[in-house]
């Protein structure tokens, strides 16, 4: 090795013997600038090598790890670039055929006489056994053999120009010559209670283990470092926001007492429930930190609704941020309906606002004569003060950041926050999205409600559904018909939105009144068109996805989506939660044209298969996976290095239980056993948790 500044992690990775510049170029490609990086760059996966199947074992249907000397190849034919490229190999068992698709780059790689180590899914094709599209590694005898067969062999992300051996060979002389100077990070009384093996052997062994069980030993003990400084972060904001001198709030309830008895219903068992989890958190002498999680038609509005009387009664502002204009516009018509009445006056404000009544509005607020008002982001903009901002309410919050959510609630000075979400996640998910909050759940609808029956049909069958749309229509009900985005350009986007319904309101239902609303439309043309829908006046509307969450019209029992396959998973949870709103039965109609991808196919298989929010998050979430799903970059959460939130949801909870107790002994972490936690909190959370340094 040269000379180095000193062995440390942070040693660049060009300083190392054989790292030249082209090399470290390509490992910063990775992502690898450092040994740190380096060492916490897991692989994909290991093969194990002691065990490869011999070619005539080789069952259809599994994947295997095998060998085999190449004999014969067979390049696509002149001018069939698209055949695959096959070779064929032999053991001492027998033979069997390696194919790729688009592998004719092979022919410059491969030649007879190879031996070659491969690992694929296993196909029988007329006859022969055929491993498919393998990763592939070509076998050479050398000195670092022993790195390369005949054991757990790890096998890594590569990028162009950088062979699997070599990054391979690297990471093997990383390992070798960090691993054992590592610092532990954990208390050792966290790692003894948890059975957790040291931070340099887990570091080893997450690269080239011994046995499978030092394997899994050692992704536990990662795992578990990702998921303690995650929860730790998270388990510091609420102790802090718990801590904090809040707002309580104990108005005799004149106000609730007065909505309560005006309502056409009585409130769900689960509305209850949540409601007095709400109450009592407001009355308390610390913030409120809430989430509310309900399925879409659950009934989360109205209790939104107890919760700004409740502020107002104690004479403070309330605030609702919603995520797009149509939500906002109309749960300002649903406020409105429900505190008017009782003397509380609700302001809207969104950024299609004229300036002039949008600076008027803003100075309301800021002279305190606005008690409730209702917007998007344009709530958090600057420029808008609030007199006295008592509740902060971020409805479908999972449109939102972490950032946004803090900037409303900046707006007061402590004031109660609550969260609201119609989308249902597994637990393990909300540990880590929502650790730093209370929730609750409504786990139950109003009575009364059925399961919305939902089909997929193909376009033969378009004349069927206009008619079934018809007859549903002149039973007095409603339907919406959504188009999603299917060209690049909004533009187009609209026009396909515009002809469509010009198509529906001339040639298919002339007799009937079809409404169009897409985000393009001033404030005073959406606002008509919602409440002619809400009325009955309209009977069909078509629109852009704008309606997508939160809408509420009770009368209308269908949706039908057009090119239901472009739509997310979540998307189509929540538009076919736009039906199924009152008593009558409803139906969710997903045409989707032409061929579907195997993922298209698996989420509108899942919707016709389950009603349920929390069933549809799970299947969403296995499809996207939880970076996708919740997209960290918007989460605002810091990434994890190696641990998985599917496969390691166990060792979320043991760390979540083991960071709550390490903040609530020390909130700050100043003790001397947390230093080196302190310190690699603050790296991973970055600027975002601003823990005040320590001297
Ligand atoms: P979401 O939880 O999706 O935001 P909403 O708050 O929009 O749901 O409520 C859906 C519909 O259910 C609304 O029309 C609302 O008036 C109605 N609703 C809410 N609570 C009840 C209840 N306890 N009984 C009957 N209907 C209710
Ligand atoms: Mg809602």
């Amino acid at each position: 090795m040269k000379q180095t500044p000193a062995p440390g992690l942070g040693t660049p990775l060009q300083y190392l013997k054989g790292v030249g510049p082209r090399r470290a170029e390509q490992l910063s490609r990775k992502g690898l600038a450092t040994v740190e990086d380096a060492l916490f760059f897991v692989p994909l996966r290991h093969e194990d090598r002691t065990r490869l199947t011999p070619l005539r074992a080789l069952q259809p249907g599994q994947a295997a790890t095998c060998s085999g000397t190449i004999v014969g190849l067979s390049p696509p034919p002149p001018g069939r670039s698209r055949a695959p490229f096959s070779v064929l190999l032999r053991d001492a068992s027998g033979y069997a055929t390696a194919s790729w698709f688009g592998g004719g780059y092979l022919a410059r790689v491969l030649e007879r006489g190879q031996r070659l180590v491969l690992h694929g899914k296993i196909a029988r094709y007329k006859g022969a056994i055929v491993i498919q599209q393998p990763d592939y590694e070509i076998v050479e005898t050398g000195e670092d053999d022993r790195l390369h067969t005949g054991r757990l062999v790890p096998v890594y992300s590569t990028t162009e120009g950088l062979p699997q051996r070599a990054l391979r060979s690297l990471m093997w002389r990383i390992v070798d010559a960090f691993t054992r100077d590592v610092p532990e990070v954990l208390p050792d009384a966290v790692r003894a209670r948890r059975r957790l093996v040291g931070l340099g052997p887990a570091l080893r062994d997450a690269h080239f283990p011994e046995t499978d069980a030092a394997l899994g030993a050692a992704r536990h003990r990662l795992a578990f470092d990702d998921f303690l400084l995650l929860q730790l972060g998270l388990a510091i904001l609420r102790s802090r926001a718990t801590r904090a001198r809040g707002i309580a709030m104990n108005p005799r309830g004149e106000l609730v007492r007065r909505l309560r008895a005006s309502l056409p219903y009585t409130l769900t068992g689960a509305q209850e429930r949540v409601w007095e989890e709400i109450r009592r958190d407001m009355a308390a002498p610390s913030p409120m930190h809430r989430l509310l999680q309900g399925d879409v038609g659950s009934g989360k509005t109205i209790v939104a609704a107890l919760a700004v009387l409740t502020a107002v009664e104690a004479g403070y502002q309330a605030a609702v941020m919603a995520p797009t204009e149509i939500l906002a516009e109309q749960h300002c018509m649903t406020f409105r309906q429900l505190l008017e009445p009782l003397g509380v006056p609700v302001t809207l404000l969104t950024s299609s606002l004229a300036s002039r009544e949008r600076a008027a509005r803003r100075a309301a607020l800021a002279a305190g004569e606005v008690p409730c008002v209702v917007g998007t982001h344009a709530l958090v903009q600057e420029g808008v003060e609030f007199r006295r901002l008592g509740l902060a309410v971020v409805d479908e919050q999972h449109r939102f950041g972490v950032a946004q959510r803090a900037r409303l609630k900046g707006k007061g000075d402590n004031p109660h926050l609550l969260v609201m979400t119609a989308t249902p996640i597994p637990r393990t998910l909300a540990l880590t999205l929502y650790g730093d909050l209370d929730v609750s759940v409504i786990d139950e609808l109003p009575p009364g409600r059925r399961p919305i029956v939902t089909v997929a049909r193909t376009e033969a069958k378009r004349r069927e559904i206009y008619t079934f749309l018809r007859g549903e229509i002149a039973a007095g009900r409603q339907a919406y018909v959504v188009y999603p985005l299917v060209e690049e350009s909004e533009a187009l986007d609209l026009k396909a939105a515009t002809d469509m319904a010009k198509h529906l309101a001339e040639d298919v239902f002339p007799d009937l009144t079809v409404g169009l609303l897409h985000g393009r439309l001033g404030f005073d043309e959406k606002d008509a068109i919602m409440r002619r829908f809400k009325a009955g006046e309209i009977h069909i509307l078509a629109s852009t996805t704008v309606i997508e969450v939160g809408i509420d019209v009770p009368n209308a029992s269908v949706m039908l989506v057009e090119h239901a396959e472009r739509f997310g998973l979540s998307q189509l949870h929540q538009l076919r939660g736009r039906v199924g709103r009152g008593p009558w039965k409803s139906y969710c109609v997903l045409l989707a044209g032409g061929r579907l991808t195997e993922e298209a196919r698996r989420r509108i298989d899942a919707m016709t298969a389950a009603n349920d929010g929390f069933r549809i998050a799970e299947v969403d979430l296995e499809l996207r996976g939880p970076g996708e799903f919740f997209g960290t970059r918007q989460s605002g959460l810091p990434e994890f290095r190696t641990a998985d939130l599917l496969r390691d949801a166990r060792i979320l909870e043991e760390a979540r239980v083991e960071a709550q107790a390490i903040v609530a002994a020390d909130p700050e972490l100043r003790g001397p056993a947390h230093r080196a936690l302190r310190a690699g909190l603050l790296a991973r959370w970055r600027g975002k948790l601003a823990l005040a340094s320590a001297g």
